[in-house]
């Protein structure tokens, strides 16, 4: 039973986490466990790292299981995440089949381990279920316009095979599931190697190198604070009822170039902007509408995109300062 804030009232639960070592997954944990929480967070470390999770191991209601979401598991829980799976475009497609098969089986797996203990499922989906959308702002109802043979694919069409999985489940009475479409989220801890615009941004800034914007930069993008998108993910999860796939996400929509120029204004970096060509597929335009999250949920994201930016870079700045002494360190130890 969930409160109006999205918390959980009355008992504790055990929570399971799959690429609860990633970003968004780390954030998710963390509340968790504030909210009182066991939590088990599950995860390959393909693209997440343990170092994300390394502050909550103090926690004698935490645990941290290394296993890939594409063998089956099993763990008697009472409420599933299920965020496994590459996020960053550069990332998902080095190797698409994996992508595909962890979005898959990934979803099946999960769902097969809610459906044996009566545990309720909340499936991380996204807006590319949308794809280069000709509907603008994005409604749930709104189909999408994916290719199915594109270099995107094994993301998108992973994604809208896991939803179809959730809603079968739930038609067949097996497990109760939700699912959250999640628009672009940033904030700390993404990784300084992720690929994403903001990360890639921020870090070109810091480092005092060219941002690499893709196309002219005319492509927009709605930017949530990872604060928000958890809110969001949590009333969802303790929603009474299933309401289908419900759009998480800030509407704020800006270009490219914006955010690349906001970036370079709040390091105060003497970099410049330089224009690389557009990946193939790159949706133009994104922006959730989140009228039924608000209504059903009473979600409304509170952080503004300078302060998550400027969160966000504080963030990269201390992984850049440590990867740096990191260095140092290898190089010494070689040198000794
Ligand atoms: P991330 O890459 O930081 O986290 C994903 C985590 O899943 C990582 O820790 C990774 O190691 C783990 N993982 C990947 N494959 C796995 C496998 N086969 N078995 C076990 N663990 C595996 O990305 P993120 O931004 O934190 O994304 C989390 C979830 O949210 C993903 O499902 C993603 O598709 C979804 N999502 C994120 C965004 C966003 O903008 N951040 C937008 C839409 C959807
Ligand atoms: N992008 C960019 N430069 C970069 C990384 C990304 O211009 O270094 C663009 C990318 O082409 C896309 C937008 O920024 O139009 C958002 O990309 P991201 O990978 O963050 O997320 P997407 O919404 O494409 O999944």
């Amino acid at each position: 039973m969930g409160d109006a804030n999205g918390r959980t009232v009355g008992r504790s639960m055990r929570i399971l986490v799959t690429g609860g070592a990633g970003f968004v997954g780390s954030h998710l944990c963390e509340r968790l466990l504030a909210d009182g929480h066991e939590v088990i967070a599950l995860d390959d470390f393909s693209t997440g790292s343990p170092a994300n999770v390394a502050h909550l191991m103090r926690s004698s209601r935490f645990w941290l299981v290394e296993h890939d979401v594409t063998v089956p598991f099993d763990h008697e829980v009472d409420r599933i995440y299920n965020l496994a799976s590459p996020a960053s475009p550069a990332r998902y497609q080095v190797d698409p089949v994996r992508t595909t098969m962890t979005n898959v089986l990934g979803a099946l797996h999960a769902l097969a381990c809610a459906e044996r203990h009566g545990a309720r499922l909340l499936q991380a989906s996204t807006s590319e279920v949308y794809g280069d959308p000709e509907v603008h702002p994005q409604p749930e109802t709104y189909l999408g316009r994916v290719s199915p043979v594109g270099v995107r694919a094994c993301y998108d069409e992973g994604k809208r095979c896991a939803e179809s999985l959730v809603m079968d489940f739930h038609r067949q009475g097996r497990a109760s599931g939700r699912i959250a479409r999640i628009f672009n989220t940033y904030g700390p801890r993404m990784a300084i190697d992720d690929g994403r615009a903001v990360s890639n941004f921020i870090v070109q800034a810091l480092r005092g190198e060219d941002l690499t914007v893709y196309g002219s930069g005319s492509q927009t993008r709605s930017f949530c604070y990872v604060d928000d998108l958890v809110e969001g993910c949590l009333r969802l999860m303790e929603h009474p009822v299933e309401v289908g796939p419900v759009n998480l996400g800030n509407p704020v929509e800006v270009t490219v170039l914006e955010l690349a120029q906001e970036i370079v204004r709040l390091t105060g970096s003497a970099s410049r902007i330089v224009f690389r060509p557009l990946p193939e597929d790159d949706p133009r335009q994104r922006r959730p509408a989140i009228d039924l999250a608000r209504r059903t949920l009473g979600f409304e994201p509170r952080v503004a995109l300078r302060q998550g930016l400027y969160a966000t870079i504080q963030s990269l700045r201390a992984a850049l300062a440590g990867a740096g002494e990191g260095a140092r360190r290898r190089e010494a130890a070689l040198a000794s």
